[in-house]
């Protein structure tokens, strides 16, 4: 099975916990006004108008996790790992739900970066495979107590749990997050800044909750686009219902796609020059009450 990926990165302290290697999927179903990824949009290899370069191509699974497991020793010390991101990882369903497989296979924990627009069965493909990983003997907790059952649940987990590579530990428990945007509530507005629906977004994002996934949730806030009061206010209240989102984290707009757009010949729909200011941040933070 291959993906079409158009970088890389390694050594990342975003996206997630701990230390990370990103992936990035090529291909998303949005068409967000602030994208500071637009080489992402679309899914298949664009070359670059003013490079020549192509961007994007068809990486197997195992191409893939050899990049990955390089920086494999940091992960477990700093609570790091894998994320999965884009584009929209789950709109190439299959190959985030093997490449996520093989990760968790590895004791490497799994960060889905995600718009959220996806069918369910996109979300249902990675949760399979942590619920596979969870299932093995070797990532089942230890049976309480002192009796035969717990000796046997831990005798269980040093011989079947894979020893981390190179580093003669024990992998974790299989770890899946979800870092999930949500980037405004008025479901008109939302189509107009974006170009799709927020039904399945908010949908897909109960759900998850209900099943007491891990959730970060990032929220792009756009100054003039989707940081009115009202906006604030429905995203302050929408995130009040959530049980287990761990975190809320602001990812105030800044301008560096903007160069990337003229890099693939593309017009920006939104081309603000300045960053969101720290008083608008602070703004925000207080509104929102994170
Ligand atoms: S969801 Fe992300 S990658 Fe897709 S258009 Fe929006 S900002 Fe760009």
């Amino acid at each position: 099975m291959t993906g079409l990926v158009f970088d890389i990165k390694r050594g990342v302290t975003k996206d997630g916990p701990g230390l990370r290697t990103s992936v990035f999927l090529k291909g998303c179903p949005l068409r967000c006004a602030w994208c500071h990824n637009p080489e992402s949009q679309e899914a298949r290899p664009e070359r670059a108008v003013t490079t020549g370069e192509i961007c994007g191509r068809e990486m197997t699974v195992e191409d893939v996790m050899e990049e990955v497991r390089r920086d494999k020793v940091f992960y477990a010390p700093t609570g790091g790992g894998l994320t999965i991101t884009g584009g929209e990882p789950l709109a190439q369903p299959a190959f985030t739900a093997a490449l996520g497989a093989a990760a968790l296979a590895e004791g490497i924990a799994v960060a889905i970066d995600t718009s959220g627009f996806a069918p369910w069965s996109a979300f249902e493909g990675i949760l399979a495979a942590k619920d596979a990983e969870i299932a093995k003997p070797a990532a089942r907790p230890a049976a309480r107590g002192s009796g035969k059952a717990a000796k046997d649940a831990e005798s269980a987990k040093g011989a079947a749990r894979p020893a981390a590579r190179g580093s003669g530990e024990a992998a974790p428990l299989a770890d899946l997050l979800f870092l999930y945007d949500l980037k405004c509530l008025d479901p008109a507005r939302h189509c107009a800044l974006t170009g799709v629906s927020n039904e399945p977004i908010l949908a897909n994002l109960r759900r998850l909750d209900s099943l007491g996934a891990r959730l970060w949730i990032r929220l792009p806030l756009v100054p003039g686009l989707n940081d009115s009061d009202a906006d604030l206010a429905a995203l302050r209240d929408f995130l009040a219902t959530l049980r287990h989102a761990e975190s809320t984290e602001l990812c105030p707009y800044h301008p560096l796609g903007l160069e990337k757009y003229a890099k693939f010949g593309k017009t920006p729909p939104f081309a603000r020059r300045e960053p969101a200011t720290p008083a608008e941040a602070a703004h925000w933070k207080a509104a929102l009450g994170v």
